[in-house]
C-alpha cells in the first residue's frame, strides 16, 4: 500500500474503475487490514506455486506463471501496478541469476536468466508518477517447452490493481482466493 494512497485514501480499484471517492479513517484502516491479509495469503500461495513448478521442471514451463508475470501496463499505454504480478516477480527472483541488461528504457533494467533452463527475461522497474510504480518481467527467450495448463482470458488476479488508468474487463478480472489458488497451483 503506497504512502500516497494511504494519505489520500482513494477507494480501492475494483478492477477497471479508477474511482476517486474519499474514505473515512476507519474505512482506510479496514481497507489496509484487508489488503495485508490478502497480501500474506497470496505470498504463501506463490511460495508454494514456485516450489511446485520447480519440482516438475521450472517456473518458465508454466504458462500461468508467464501470464501473471507478463502483466505490464506499458503494453496497453495504461498506468497501473498489479500487486499480484509485483509479488510473484519478487518471490521468483531467487530462481534466476540476475545479470546486467543492455537496455536502458526503464529506471532499473536487469537481465534475469533462469537457474534451471537458462530462459532469458528482461526485468524493468519504473515509476510513472509520485504514487504509481511497477516492475515487469518480459520473456525474451524460452528454452523449455510448456508443460503446465493453458491460460484463461481474462487473467485472474486476487490482490488487485492500483494506478491512474486500468485494463478492461476483457483483459483482467478479480477472482476469489479459492479460484486464484486453484489456477496458480494447476488444480
Ligand atoms: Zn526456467
Amino acid at each position: 500500500m503506497g504512502f500516497f494512497d494511504k494519505l489520500f485514501g482513494y477507494r480501492p480499484s475494483s478492477t477497471n474503475t479508477p474511482a476517486k471517492t474519499y474514505l473515512t479513517e476507519t474505512e482506510i484502516k479496514k481497507r489496509n487490514e484487508d489488503f495485508n491479509i490478502k497480501f500474506e495469503q497470496t505470498k504463501e500461495l506463490f511460495i508454494h506455486s514456485l516450489e511446485y513448478y520447480n519440482s516438475i521442471h521450472c517456473q518458465c514451463s508454466f504458462p500461468r506463471f508467464q501470464q501473471l508475470i507478463g502483466i505490464d501496463c506499458t503494453n496497453s499505454g495504461n498506468s497501473f501496478k498489479c500487486y499480484d504480478t509485483d509479488l510473484l516477480i519478487d518471490l521468483s527472483a531467487g530462481y534466476f541469476n540476475i545479470e546486467k541488461s543492455e537496455l536502458n528504457d526503464e529506471n532499473t533494467n536487469e537481465k534475469w536468466v533462469c537457474k534451471k533452463c537458462s530462459s532469458i527475461y528482461e526485468y524493468g522497474w519504473s515509476d510513472f508518477s509520485i504514487y504509481v510504480e511497477r516492475q515487469k518481467l518480459r520473456l525474451i527467450k524460452l528454452n523449455v517447452s510448456y508443460n503446465g495448463k493453458p491460460v484463461d482470458k481474462p487473467v485472474p488476479i486476487y490482490i488487485g490493481l492500483m494506478g491512474h488508468s486500468y485494463p478492461s474487463k476483457q483483459d483482467v478480472k478479480n477472482v476469489s482466493f479459492d479460484e486464484f489458488s486453484k489456477y496458480m497451483n494447476e488444480n
